[in-house]
């Protein structure tokens, strides 16, 4: 079982998403489970501050050392010993697909959510954080990013999907994006009396022409949507 940790200053964001759909159906039967640590409980002075000022000078807070350390020597050292331990930030290594699956072979992860101005720096490198961003823009805090995460993970332990083989041919799997899907019906009348047929291949039942064609298209989004996912794979093959 998945154990993970999460440090945060909003312990009630929590399972928030994680707990719905295949996940919360993995959670109910303890393929992972998840507490939260209240980073209010460690903070100091009569107001348990678990922020303060930068030093040399600029807007907003940053979270306070001591209060990191604090709570997360709360955790059971058993945990702490053989947990990662992850930092959220848009300042981190981009987390991608070959991250998750690292991830998803884990027993323990820990997770520090920042808020306002980030974490102090000592915090992250004394105490072993690792840097990890979910994409090039700012959110409000790391809770959301923290259950991105954590979903896209737990996804890939076995046994979470009903069609675990829906994984070999996702999108970043071999450096590509997925090709496009159609359902029913057939042909789709719009609101405007427009007709939209599906791909003809799709509907013809030869099995190597839909590959085929899946393929191509998979190359032709890449090629248009993410050329550097594209010069990727062109290097790998070389
Ligand atoms: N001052 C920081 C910067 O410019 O890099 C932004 C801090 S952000 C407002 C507050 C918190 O949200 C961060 O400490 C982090 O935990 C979380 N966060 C925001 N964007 C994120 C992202 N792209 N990936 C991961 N965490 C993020």
């Amino acid at each position: 079982m998945l154990d993970v940790k999460i440090l945060t200053a909003y312990p009630e964001m929590f399972p928030g998403s994680l707990e719905h759909s295949l996940i919360g159906k993995a959670l109910k039967e303890n393929i992972f489970k998840i507490s939260t640590i209240d980073l209010h409980q460690f903070g100091i002075d009569e107001r348990m501050s678990i922020d303060d000022e930068p030093f040399g000078g600029g807007p907003g807070m940053v979270l306070r050392p001591d209060v990191v350390e604090k709570a997360l020597n709360s955790i059971p050292k058993t945990h702490n010993i053989k947990s990662t331990k992850i930092y959220l930030t848009p300042s981190g290594a981009p987390l991608n697909q070959e991250k998750l699956g690292n991830l998803a072979k884990m027993e323990k992860i820990t997770i520090l959510c920042g808020r306002f101005e980030g974490v102090d720096q000592r915090a992250i490198d004394v105490l072993g954080f690792e840097e990890i961003s979910i994409g090039d823009y700012v959110l409000a805090g790391g809770e959301i990013a923290a259950q991105v995460l954590l979903e896209g993970c737990i996804r890939l332990i076995p046994g979470v999907l009903g069609h675990p083989k829906s994984l070999l041919e996702e999108s970043f799997s071999n450096n590509l994006l997925e090709y496009p899907h159609y359902t029913r019906p057939k042909s789709w009348e719009d609101s405007l009396g427009k007709k939209h047929d599906v791909p003809e291949v799709l509907t013809s039942g030869h099995h190597g022409n839909i590959k085929t064609w899946r393929h191509n298209k998979s190359v032709e989004k890449t090629k248009n949507i993410r050329p550097d996912l594209f010069n990727k794979k062109e290097k790998k093959q070389d």
